[in-house]
């Protein structure tokens, strides 16, 4: 009998990736979709035959009990969250809603339904915020420094403590920032991805960047969705950090990009002040040495790599082939 599996935020860059891995390894696959009146399935739109999607909101508890119930899944993935951190000083609120409180309804739908369900929580390395210590691991105090990376560490703590007080397999993994040509174009390396292909195409001539000094551990989304996967075909629930070990600079993803299609940086770069954050993450880093011993996790595409997939992938979608996207990058 095939395992069936229920994940929210299926139309995301994750979600796309997963249910992909899913559907391969035999499963059945309940995409989660929020009603909107104009439905954003680009990413999963070569996956509608093979994915049956369900309405269901975050906000909704009883949307959430009546979908656990319906599907009766072994496991749940719960990728849906206000996923850009700019925005979460816009809506402090609502990003609460969603990534915090409704993890917690989520969490408590699965308890009521049925509590043998496997749990997935997407956490972050954005609840590291101003770091503790360096690289960071399972281990490391959370300091976040956004609303964003606040309500995560609720999320994560919240999963947690269902795990310990009601016997749950729930697992929260520690993902570190995952890129691809699937990554929402308002994301530094997206931006940055398609603002090289439109200049090398003649379309732009700048590019308009904040903080050119952040560093972060950039690895490949297709990579970090095995992770999540495997998490769940454990013996034991754990939480896991997953992460390439490697930092960059956002001055460093410019000049690998530029240069990968022939153009200095320098030429076409500026940078504006409405593109910097109340407060920053200067510098994150993770230590996965935990999923690689007990998970044998290890990512497959290095930076560079990574970096010039995406600027072929938007070289190739802008002059009229390869995968479909939204006509324009949202606010920042
Ligand atoms: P995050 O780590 O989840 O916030 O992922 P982002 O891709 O949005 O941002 C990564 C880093 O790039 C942050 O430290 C940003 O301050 C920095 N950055 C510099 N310029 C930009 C920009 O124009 N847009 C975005 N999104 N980030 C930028």
């Amino acid at each position: 009998m095939s395992k069936r599996a229920i994940i929210t935020g299926v139309s995301g860059q994750d979600g796309s990736y997963l249910a992909e891995l899913l559907l391969d390894r035999g499963y059945e696959v309940v995409g989660v979709v929020r009603r909107l009146s104009a439905p954003n399935h680009w990413r999963i739109e070569h996956l509608l035959d093979r994915i049956d999607l369900r309405p269901g909101d975050l906000l909704d508890q009883l949307s959430l009990i009546r979908l656990v119930d319906e599907v009766r899944p072994h496991e749940i993935y719960n990728l849906a969250a206000m996923s850009f951190v700019p925005a979460s000083w816009d809506q402090p609120m609502l990003t609460g809603e969603y990534n915090a409180q409704g993890v917690t309804r989520l969490l408590e739908a699965l308890r009521q339904v049925d509590t043998s369900i496997r749990y997935y929580q997407a956490s972050s390395s954005e609840m590291f915020g101003k770091v503790r210590e360096t690289p960071q691991n399972e281990r490391t105090p959370f300091y976040p420094r956004s609303p964003y990376g606040a309500a995560k560490a609720f999320a994560h703590h919240i999963t947690v403590n269902y795990r310990e007080s009601y016997d749950l397999f729930a697992v929260s993994g520690i993902l570190f920032n995952h890129e691809s040509p699937r990554r929402g174009l308002e994301f530094v390396t997206r931006k940055v991805s398609d603002g090289v292909a439109r200049i090398k195409l003649g379309r732009a001539r700048t590019l308009v960047l904040g903080n050119l000094d952040a560093r972060r551990d950039w690895g490949f989304a297709g990579d970090y969705v095995r992770a999540m996967w495997s998490m769940l075909q454990q013996d034991a629930p754990s939480d896991y950090v997953v992460a390439t070990g490697v930092s960059h600079s956002v001055r460093d993803l410019v000049e690998t990009a530029f240069s990968h299609v022939g153009l200095d940086w320098r030429d076409h770069v500026r940078t504006d002040a409405r593109f910097l954050r109340p407060a920053d993450i200067e510098h994150l880093v993770g230590d996965a040495s935990k999923a690689r011993g007990v998970l044998g996790w290890q990512p497959t595409v290095d930076f560079r790599t990574l970096v010039r997939t995406m600027v072929d992938a938007d070289l190739q979608r802008l002059a009229g082939a390869g995968e479909p996207a939204p006509a324009a990058a949202a606010g920042r």
